[in-house]
């Protein structure tokens, strides 16, 4: 296979979506790339190995533990509160980490002769990270362009849509059964809790999207959501 694409890929809905809009883009010429930088939920990359054998995409995990040694964040350390106060990044962000994710993987494309990437990052629900915003990715690609000498693409599908638009992005891809194997859970649990703030926010985007999430929830998280099942 000659790689065109490479897909920062976690396992979540947002770069399960990329995947898919990749995919379109390149049939059979996509390559996924998971990072193990010691995230608080391991069940995440068991997730991106699942869904990468389902769309038939070859996954590389690479070893990126460097930046749980070096950061402080509520991602890589379990004894950190998830939290957002307020005027203050939330305890969540991880610095540098989008930065090194796409230099790494810009790194592997230019080995394959590969010129496009595509990462999930999106600044409408915007979340405080200031490694998701369009000003950011832009000039990360012109220093790539001039470090590398090649004209690297950082695709970004879904920088301008909320998540409801994601979500029916990927109803019009035809992988929403992609999202049952997604995991979004803060709990770090499947079936889901259905109650942390970040499930709550995946609920409410399925419930704008009016699209039931194929995602399994722990007890009657689900009435959260719209009746209208994956049919058309
Ligand atoms: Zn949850």
């Amino acid at each position: 296979m000659n790689t065109k694409a490479i897909v920062l890929f976690s396992g979540g809905q947002d770069s399960a979506t990329c995947l898919a809009q990749a995919l379109s883009d390149f049939p059979s010429a996509v390559e996924a790339i998971t990072f193990d930088y010691g995230q608080r939920h391991r069940i995440e990359i068991i997730q991106a190995q699942k869904i990468a054998k389902i769309a038939n995409v070859s996954l590389k995990i690479i070893d990126l533990s460097l930046i749980s040694q070096l950061t402080k964040s509520a991602l890589t350390h379990i004894n950190i509160i998830i939290e957002h106060k307020e005027g203050e990044l939330p305890s969540t962000f991880v610095p540098g980490r989008n930065h090194l994710f796409l230099s790494v993987a810009a790194i592997m494309a230019y080995q394959k002769n590969c010129t496009h990437i595509y990462t999930g990052v999106c600044q409408t629900d915007y979340s405080g990270y200031p490694d998701c915003r369009e000003d950011f990715i832009k000039s990360l690609e012109t220093t790539l362009n001039l470090a590398m000498s090649r004209p690297i693409q950082i695709h970004t599908p879904l920088m301008h849509l909320t998540k409801a638009e994601t979500i029916s992005l990927m109803k019009k891809l035809g992988r929403l059964e992609w999202y049952k194997e997604t995991h979004t859970c803060y709990e770090g649990v499947r079936p889901a809790c259905g109650q942390c703030p970040a499930c709550q926010l995946r609920l409410k985007g399925f419930k704008e999207a009016g699209v039931q999430d194929p995602l399994e929830y722990f007890g009657t998280a689900t009435d959260l959501v719209c009746d209208d099942p994956l049919k058309s």
